[in-house]
């Protein structure tokens, strides 16, 4: 499963619409301090199901709508929109009816997140499962935050086992085991 495209609408400091093609390949991203480069990268960690605030550099979720700026006034929501390529069929059952999967999450103030996948209503859940089974996600180790390595060198070694389990693509597994033990 590919990323192809990741757009922005109202979220952090991308208050236009915003459309990033991510290419075959190595995709940088180049600008000085505080030109939105990281901001990016928590876009794609949110329309995965990111759910903590924190891992937004926020403290309540609403905090990634653009809160405006001198000449801007501040947005009622945030959209990112992020598009797969699912050419090969692999998603699970429920996004697998097309070649491409677009997931929308869109958060509203005063009225939390909402997810759609080609149009229709999901859960977050379903949004973090998508992305569990394709070894990424909000929590994967290929999305690596500033100040992230320093922190793995000091991590705990359970810490370090949950790493190795969302590298060897089994997280989604043990997420839907305790789903069915809770049933
Ligand atoms: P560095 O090179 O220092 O790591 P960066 O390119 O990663 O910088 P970001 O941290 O992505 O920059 O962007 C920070 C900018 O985003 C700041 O100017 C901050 O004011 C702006 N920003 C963050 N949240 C919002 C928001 N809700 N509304 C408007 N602007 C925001
Ligand atoms: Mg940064």
């Amino acid at each position: 499963m590919r990323m192809n495209r990741l757009r922005l609408n109202g979220f952090k400091s991308f208050v236009d619409p915003t459309d990033l093609m991510i290419l075959e390949g190595l995709t940088g991203v180049v600008g000085p301090n505080g030109c939105g480069k990281s901001n990016l990268l928590e876009a794609l960690r949110w329309v995965m199901g990111e759910t903590r605030p924190s891992a937004m550099r926020g403290s309540g979720m609403e905090d990634v709508i653009f809160n405006g700026s001198g000449s801007r006034s501040a947005r009622h929501f945030a959209e990112v929109s992020l598009i797969l390529d699912n050419s090969d069929r692999l998603a699970p059952a429920g996004f697998n009816d097309n070649d491409t999967i677009e997931v929308i999450r869109r958060i509203t103030r005063d009225a939390g997140s909402a997810y759609k996948a080609n149009g229709k209503d999901v859960r977050a859940r379903d949004v973090q499962m998508l992305f569990a089974d394709a070894s990424t996600g909000a929590h994967s180790p290929a999305l690596v935050r500033q100040g992230q390595i320093s922190e793995l060198i000091n991590a705990k070694p359970r810490a370090r086992r949950v790493i190795l389990e969302e590298a060897a693509g089994i997280s989604g597994l043990y997420a839907r085991r305790h789903e069915a033990e809770l049933r």
